[in-house]
């Protein structure tokens, strides 16, 4: 795990009333969801961790200190370029379009000029194209630290941009923002009915890596869990002892194999990633299937792993095609999850997985900004109509944006009173179009959809 000093800092300065904090909120608040899913981001009112495209940086509002300096706004301003100067990476200077640029704001720049730290200005309350000409004027355009560039935190223009310049700058100036996962510990179960070989699974996945760590502060670790270092990447193995538990356990009795399943459903619940095993030596059962469909509600992002390959004889180059396309027919609910075909006995593949693994929790960031969820429809409208679901009316789309990651979930708005006036099928089309232009491997995407007056999400 890299420490967490390396999370680049991005400080909000501004004087009072020029929006800071509705721009900290712009930038975080709305992932509020996403952040607290994520163990070991640090969120309070100044100070949280945002993140964008599946990149994580920190966020500091120094309106917090608006409070303690109410009247001494000299010193309020020194206070707030002395913590910029000190700890930012990059500064957001916060100024007021609507207001224009006040005595306060000057003396703000003049003391950031000695910052080490690149400064980004911006030009807050741009609600509209008017206020945004307003740039053009002599005060902005003279302004003397980085050219003003206009957002409107209220109404969330420009902000998704501002993000992308942030990012770019961080990269730019070698201080880039840290993959999602490098700043999580990420939670991993192993998943799938007795004897198919998860316990083995287990023991090889730990096998030669035993760096295994009593407790870390802020991971979601339970007393069952335990925590690996891979590659300097962490993983907590959800129930560990339960897995190794249902091993042992008479899966004959039924009592045992509530209390299996319930505790599979928990462990699957607490995960991002399900490694899926099944025993590729046997048919897919009825209780794999009622596994799967558990999976895919669960909002997990899931790996196929067939086990036992070792056991298949008379391998050839056409073998794992055919397999796999048997296991595709039947577990279609699981149709977003890769597959790795892996013996747990002889270690074959086992530690792939690792990459795999890593990869699909990648795609449980990837977001898509406004502009491009708009552009996104507008093609995929062209290519395929809204199909109609139930009612007489030609259902119409009013708006989509993604509103969620980890995992990613969209919102679909349309013009009719139920959403069910649009056919699901449609969802599907939309699911498969996102997953062939975007990153969502192994990731189940959900989608929102929302009539005027009844909203209904898909799972999968
Ligand atoms: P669990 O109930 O899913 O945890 O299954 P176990 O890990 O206890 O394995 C069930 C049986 O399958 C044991 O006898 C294992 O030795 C065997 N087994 C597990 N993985 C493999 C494999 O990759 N190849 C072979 N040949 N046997 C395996």
């Amino acid at each position: 795990m890299k420490p967490q000093a390396l999370v680049p800092k991005v400080v909000i300065v501004g004087r009072t009333n020029v929006g800071k904090s509705s721009l900290f909120n712009k930038l975080v608040e709305e992932q509020k969801s996403l952040v607290s899913a994520i163990a070991g981001t640090t969120r309070d009112r100044y100070e949280a961790d945002c993140i964008w495209r599946g990149e994580v940086i920190r966020v500091i509002d120094t309106g917090g200190l608006d409070v303690n300096y109410r009247d001494l706004i000299e010193k309020h301003i020194a206070e707030q370029a002395r913590l910029a100067i000190q700890e930012a990476d990059l500064i957001l200077f916060v100024t007021d379009l609507m207001a224009g640029i006040q005595p306060e704001d000057r003396e703000l720049a003049k003391e950031l000029q000695n910052a080490k730290a690149p400064v980004i200005t911006v030009a807050n309350k741009a609600d509209n194209q008017k206020l945004m000409g307003k740039l053009h004027e002599k005060d902005w355009m003279n302004w003397p630290i980085g050219t003003p560039r206009a957002i409107s935190a209220a109404r969330s223009l420009g902000v998704g941009d501002l993000l992308d310049e942030i990012y770019e700058k961080l990269h730019e100036l070698n201080k880039p923002p840290v993959e999602v996962r490098e700043v999580t510990s990420l939670r991993v179960s192993v998943i799938g009915r007795p004897n198919v070989g998860k316990s083995s699974l287990l023991n090889s996945l730990l096998g030669e890596h035993r760096f295994i760590e009593a407790d870390r502060e802020h991971t979601t670790r339970e007393p069952n869990d335990t925590v690996i270092t891979v590659d300097g990447q962490n993983y907590t193995l959800v129930d560990t002892a339960g897995i190794r538990k249902m091993a042992r356990v008479n899966a004959g009795k039924s009592k045992l194999e509530q209390a299996g399943v319930d505790r599979t459903v928990r462990a699957m619940k607490r995960s991002d990633i399900v490694l899926f095993v099944i025993d590729i030596t046997q048919r897919i059962r009825m209780q794999d299937k009622y596994l799967a469909g558990k999976i895919a509600d669960a909002g997990a992002s899931c790996i196929i792993i067939p086990n036992k390959w070792d056991l298949i004889p008379d391998k050839d180059s056409n073998t794992i095609n055919e397999y796999e396309k048997y296991l595709r027919a039947h577990l279609p609910m699981l149709s977003y999850a890769p597959i790795v075909f892996v013996s747990a006995k002889t270690g074959q593949r086992v530690q792939v997985l690792f990459d795999v693994i890593d990869k699909v929790y990648q795609s449980r960031f990837t977001q898509l900004e406004k502009n491009e969820c708009y552009d996104f429809i507008a093609q995929a409208i062209v290519k395929h109509k809204p199909s109609r679901g139930k009612g007489v009316a030609h259902p119409k789309i009013t708006f989509f944006r993604q509103i969620g990651i980890n995992p990613p979930l969209f919102k679909l708005g349309i013009k009719q009173r139920r959403y069910d006036a649009l056919n699901p099928s449609y969802l599907r089309f939309l699911e498969n179009q996102l997953r062939k232009h975007y990153d969502f491997k192994g990731t189940p995407i959900r989608i929102s959809v929302t009539g005027r007056t009844k909203s209904h999400t898909t799972t999968g």
